[in-house]
């Protein structure tokens, strides 16, 4: 495998490799696609940064220095309004890295219980980083706006996607096909800002 010729998504959550995995082979880039499970000894980061950018980084350079591929990571998470931007940067963490999502999920619906539809606004925020062993930086952030919904619907998707409901369609997340989230996502709008990136390395 020649190094210049691979990619490395630095990421262990297979659900989110598989999303990353299928938008960058959309582009048609003439790159071999690896993941963390092709390296099972890469070390597990600690995610310390105060932003989701800071994470993305942390994660794309720590792929890049265990490998010595151009890396691609990135880091998400769900803002609420009316719980003051949490579960945030903790949204994997919320509870307990442990805690099952339909338990979050549902502490989260509990926590919104009396609260107004107008007031369940929230979003879905991504960063994506791009690290090269030659130590070049490139980021690039996406949002996708939403509402907390009343109850889980869905199947597709992963994390909270069963309770991110979009206004505009009538929908949860997770009852969208793979393409339809892709192209309105969080991750599918960072991911495209980063392919310029991605054609320029490759
Ligand atoms: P990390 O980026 O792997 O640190 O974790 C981000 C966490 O945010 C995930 O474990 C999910 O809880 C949540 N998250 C990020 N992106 C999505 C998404 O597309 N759908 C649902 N939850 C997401």
């Amino acid at each position: 495998m020649s190094p210049s010729k691979s990619l490395l998504i630095a990421t262990t959550n297979r659900k989110k490799a598989g999303e990353m995995v299928q938008i960058i082979t959309g582009v048609g880039l003439d790159v071999t696609l690896l993941t963390l499970a092709d390296f099972p000894d890469a070390p597990v980061v600690e995610e310390t940064g105060a932003t989701f950018v800071e994470n993305a980084r942390l994660k794309a350079l720590a792929g890049v220095h265990h490998t010595g591929l151009i890396c691609i990571a990135d880091d998400g998470g769900l803002v609420i309004d009316a719980l003051d931007g949490q579960p945030g940067v903790h949204s994997h963490r919320f509870l307990g890295e442990h805690t099952s999502f339909v338990e979050k999920m549902e502490r989260i619906l509990e926590l919104l219980r009396a609260t107004p539809d107008a007031e369940r606004t929230c979003r879905f925020r991504c960063a994506v980083t791009i690290a090269t062993p030659e130590g070049r930086i490139f980021d690039s952030e996406g949002v996708c706006e939403g509402r907390i919904a009343h109850e889980m619907r869905g199947e597709h998707g992963f994390g909270y996607d069963p309770i991110f409901l979009l206004p505009e369609r009538g929908k949860h997340m997770a009852e969208l096909a793979p393409e339809e989230k892709h192209a309105i996502s969080h991750r599918g709008k960072a991911l495209a800002e980063a392919v310029p990136t991605l054609v320029r390395l490759f």
